[in-house]
């Protein structure tokens, strides 16, 4: 069995794994799972992932608004965050972003809630978790502005946007969508990856590779992501395993 894996995205938090969650979680290490990090969405389950990171020693968590929630920020979220960012678990910001697939009309709120959660980051000097969904341009437009590390998670853009991410210091989150037989882009995107820059995610509940597509997600599911991964940049699951670890240990200064 590999050991060692690295889950740089999951919400381990959601109501999918309310009835087995603690012991899903005790028993991630049985299957070579030695880091998770816990992302946070809104503040309450940005609490959530502070608490599951004092509770399991594989755990740290991140806190921040995804975009989805920017319209739910209060006026003094950014302090809340700043706060919550001094529990000793918490590793970034994130995730925050921009999504205009499901949200085109906040626009302007998404961009402000954004841009705020990032100058927090450059403050408090914690890397980012990016959210970008069908929002390309606008992303780096505002990302440009910042002199920040972080990853572009459950990345679903083109070679050509991951080069620029990649130009601008960012990491590339992959999730189980490479191992979904049409999933071209993906797969054309991890044989070019930076190997320094490539990191691997459950996104947990959410995107469960093939052959547990549409079901409930969980890190043990990660080596069928690794073992796709390896296939396309012809080295072993170890290195994959050992180089994606590493990256995410130095992106998050995990020991
Ligand atoms: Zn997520």
């Amino acid at each position: 069995m590999i050991r060692g894996i690295f889950d740089s995205h999951a919400h381990y938090d959601d109501k999918a794994f309310s009835l087995d969650r603690d012991q899903l979680i005790e028993n991630l290490s049985l299957s070579g799972v030695e880091n998770v990090v816990n992302i946070g969405c809104d503040l309450k389950t940005s609490k959530a992932s502070v608490l599951l990171g004092k509770k399991h020693k594989i755990f740290s968590s991140t806190v921040g608004f995804h975009p989805h929630y920017a319209k739910d920020v209060d006026g003094d979220y950014i302090d809340i965050l700043e706060e919550m960012s001094t529990e000793e678990s918490v590793v970034g910001i994130g995730e925050i972003g921009l999504d205009y697939h499901y949200g085109g009309e906040n626009r302007d709120i998404q961009k402000r809630v954004f841009i705020n959660q990032l100058k927090l980051a450059e403050k408090i000097k914690k890397p980012v978790v990016i959210h970008s969904r069908d929002a390309l341009d606008d992303s780096i437009e505002i990302l440009k502005n910042f002199d920040l590390e972080g990853v572009i998670h459950c990345f679903g853009y083109d070679f050509l946007a991951m080069e620029k991410f990649i130009d601008m210091g960012y990491h590339i989150g992959i999730t189980g969508v490479v191992t979904f037989k049409n999933a071209r882009d993906i797969k054309l995107v991890v044989t070019k990856i930076p190997l320094d820059r490539l990191l691997i995610e459950t996104d947990c509940p959410y995107m469960a590779p093939t052959p547990f597509r549409g079901g409930r997600c969980d890190s043990t599911m990660l080596i069928h992501s690794i073992e796709e991964i390896a296939g396309l940049r012809g080295i072993s699951s170890e290195e994959v395993v050992d180089i994606t670890a590493k990256n995410g240990k130095k992106l998050f200064k995990i020991k």
